[in-house]
């Protein structure tokens, strides 16, 4: 939890240090274009220097205040001239709320909260690290034809699908035989998906299933809602699909789970080493015809590249 916290703050830390980037970039290519932009920005930001300083007399405070206000309406004034929203030298942040700070009328904020929480179901830290598992570290070179054009295609595809992330993306079913980067490619999309402040649920099936039949006994606290996360979630990664112990709680949760997402029209990702056969034997045939009505499948070919790792 501590650490699913502090990942959190992570995350939110670099997006207002993102934000505030951009915004300075935006201002010296502005101010490069209006040197009469460049100049209220110096006096605004003098003024609020020598407010600081006056602030023990009042008649010196008024006049800055007078002042301040006027170079304010000028500074609208030059981007409005400019085609530009008065806002437009402020940073855009994720989260207006607390300008991606985390913190909110001395409260941990929602959107730090919504963060968490998707850190609650499944710890990273069991898997391999997020960090260590980008796009730009997947060796392709680790796999030989013609597993290597399959593997280049799948990594082209799900790269493009992080990019172009959004609510409405289609689900991925990654199959294939144990040790191929099915789930480094995975936290390499929960990397990007992360990056664009969606809210990711990335959690091994056996955990989460574990998690849904406590659930189920009434055996967690209140405000732990392990099917409502996995339900509603903007993205949501079941790895490993296959690994867990197989029974009739199982069976229904996993296909409530994809029936809900696909009915709200909410993208998941699904890691397995079964094969279609194996998965209608061991789940349930209509879970298989829902995965085929509706996921993009993707069959992973090589040989176990965490063997050739460990050989280097
Ligand atoms: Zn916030």
């Amino acid at each position: 939890m501590a650490d699913a916290l502090s990942r959190a703050k992570q995350i939110i830390d670099s997006r207002r240090l993102a934000a505030e980037d951009a915004a300075t970039q935006r201002r010296l290519e502005l101010e490069a274009i209006s040197p009469e932009l460049k100049e209220v920005n110096y006096r605004i930001s003098r003024a609020g220097i020598e407010a600081v300083r006056s602030a023990g007399n009042p008649d010196a405070f008024s006049k800055l205040a007078q002042a301040s206000v006027e170079n304010k309406a000028r500074r609208d004034a030059i981007l409005q001239g400019l085609g530009l929203p008065v806002d437009a030298l402020e940073p855009h942040y994720t989260c207006p709320r607390c300008s991606d700070t985390g913190v909110c009328d001395g409260h941990y904020c929602t959107c730090l909260k919504a963060l968490v929480e998707q850190f609650r179901v499944d710890s990273l830290s069991s898997v391999t690290p997020l960090k260590q598992s980008t796009f730009e570290d997947f060796k392709l070179n680790y796999y030989t034809e013609p597993a290597l054009s399959r593997m280049t295609q799948i990594y082209n595809y799900c790269k493009a699908w992080a990019d172009d992330f959004d609510r409405s993306s289609g689900s991925i079913l990654l199959y294939g035989q144990t040790g191929l980067g099915k789930t480094h490619l995975s936290l390499a999309i929960v990397n990007v998906v992360l990056a664009k402040g969606y809210n990711v649920v990335y959690t091994s099936a056996g955990n989460l299933f574990s998690k849904l039949e406590k659930e189920s006994f009434g055996r967690l606290p209140a405000d732990e809602t392990p099917m409502d996360t996995a339900i509603s979630c903007d993205l949501l990664i079941l790895d490993d699909l296959g690994s867990e112990f197989t029974k009739p709680f199982v069976v229904s949760a996993l296909y409530n789970i994809v029936n809900s997402r696909i009915l709200a029209g909410l993208p998941t990702i699904i890691n397995t080493n079964l094969s279609y056969a194996e998965i209608e034997a061991k789940y349930d045939p209509r879970i298989v015809s829902r995965l085929l009505g509706s996921y993009r499948m993707l069959e992973c070919l090589g040989s176990d590249v965490r063997q050739l790792k460990k050989d280097e």
